[in-house]
């Protein structure tokens, strides 16, 4: 599982290991303040204020994790590319009830916002582009197959144009195409190493 998925693989970001290993610590923590919680009308225990601080705690460091590690990643991607097209997606951190999947979420929540800043900051080209049929569209000849990609599939293959390639890199190539960049460019636009230039 990755936690962004781009044209190049060079750009991809995998899933951290720490978001998993906090967000242990952060179950945790809601283990004991449901044990320590307080009966109606009673004052809180020294036990229950301190696992709460604890877990506040622990969330404060998730969260800064995770934006360094979106922010890095944003400034290699934005120093090697000249637009960058962004699924507009909504993480769907209610509707999920795992835990993993949840910092799953959250974690690409954090990523692209740090990537659409980064972006803007660095006077990229930034477009949002709308996720429908990103797995059901061919990026090699644009037609759209009837159904979507079973997530198990990880190859977008198509025998009517021969088109053949990782389920996320077609999707992220369809990504540019629907944000009118030219998805042939999508590799080496800008040589690598470039310095990055502030935008007015
Ligand atoms: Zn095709």
């Amino acid at each position: 599982m990755e936690t962004a998925t781009t044209t190049s693989d060079a750009h991809d970001l995998p899933h951290a290991e720490h978001g998993r290993k906090a967000q242990a610590k952060l179950s945790r923590y809601d283990r004991m303040l449901a044990r320590r919680k307080p009966a109606r009308g009673q004052a809180a225990s020294k036990g229950y204020r301190q696992a709460k601080k604890l877990r506040a705690k622990a969330h404060k460091k998730v969260a800064r994790q995770r934006q360094d590690t979106g922010r890095k990643w944003a400034k290699r991607v934005v120093r090697d590319h000249d637009a960058i097209a962004v699924e507009d997606f909504r993480p769907k951190f209610l509707a999920r009830t795992s835990m993993a999947r949840k910092a799953a979420d959250a974690a690409i929540g954090a990523t692209k916002k740090a990537l659409m800043e980064m972006g803007r900051k660095h006077g990229r080209v930034v477009r949002l582009v709308h996720p429908a049929h990103t797995t059901m569209d061919c990026a090699s000849c644009g037609a759209r197959t009837k159904h979507a990609l079973p997530l198990s599939e990880r190859t977008y293959t198509r025998t009517a144009c021969g088109a053949a390639s990782p389920r996320d890199e077609n999707s992220a190539r369809v990504m540019l195409v629907r944000a009118g960049l030219n998805p042939a460019g999508a590799e080496g636009v800008r040589p690598p190493g470039a310095p990055l230039q502030e935008a007015a």
